[in-house]
């Protein structure tokens, strides 16, 4: 059974630094909404979820009509305001949202789940938007603790949410602390001080490509990305 998760590809061997923008004062808009809930209830766990990262930051978020951020619903092939994505969505139980590092903004959520409040079922909305709004400040996956926000697969709704100390730890490294007197956290124990690059070799190729068609059109162009497959995807590295 595959675990619903975010569409964010997992950088296990050599992971990509996060990265950050380059202001904390960040404003965000709705390209599309969902059917899932009222406006009301979207916009208010919307807020919620940049308040789990501004409340350990000086980070800041308004609502405007046009800014950085952009939050898009939509199925398979999709779109938002600013152009057609490149990565489709593979309808329910497999891709739940996905988001685009800094400065792009994109926020997109795959409309062929069922976006929850409070409910053990569906898939619970703030959950998602926090990890995806993690991504849009420029925090990769954490594919070591299990609690992480960050971490790259969805688990059930619980309620009462919190970041995990590596989250914390890695928006804070980014951002700083916030000044309004959030928790202020040292690093936890289980948390490298930079990302370990290890060599790969061919036992430690990673793949789970499981949007292989994807991941081609971003060979397109995308520099970064195509040195980070040579190194790391012998499937991928045959069309990059
Ligand atoms: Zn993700
Ligand atoms: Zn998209």
């Amino acid at each position: 059974m595959n675990t619903p998760r975010c569409g964010m590809v997992d950088h296990h061997i050599a992971p990509l630094e996060d990265t950050k923008w380059n202001k904390t004062d960040l404003t965000y808009y709705y390209y599309s909404y969902t059917p899932d809930m009222p406006r009301s209830d979207l916009e208010r766990l919307t807020k919620r979820a940049f308040q789990y990262w501004s409340d350990e930051t000086p980070l800041t978020f308004t609502e405007i009509k046009s800014g950085d951020i952009v939050i898009a619903f939509g199925s398979r092939a999709h779109r938002d305001d600013r152009k057609k994505c490149v990565y489709h969505f593979h309808g329910k139980g497999t891709t739940l949202a996905h988001a685009f590092l800094p400065p792009d903004g994109r926020l997109h959520f795959n409309e062929d789940e069922l976006f929850t409040d409070r409910s053990t079922s569906g898939i619970n909305y703030l959950w998602v938007a926090t990890h995806e709004m993690g991504h849009v400040l420029g925090l990769e996956h954490d594919t070591k603790n299990k609690d992480a926000v960050m971490y790259p697969y969805y688990k059930a709704y619980v309620p009462n949410m919190k970041l995990h100390a590596n989250d914390v730890y890695r928006i804070q490294k980014q951002y700083g602390k916030s000044t309004g007197g959030g928790s202020n956290t040292k690093p936890p124990k289980t948390v490298p001080p930079t990302h370990p690059v290890t060599k790969p070799t061919q036992a430690g190729c990673f793949d789970q490509s499981v949007n292989c068609d994807d991941f081609k059109q971003r060979c397109n162009g995308d520099q970064k990305w195509i040195n980070f497959m040579k190194t790391n995807c012998k499937k991928t590295c045959n069309f990059c």
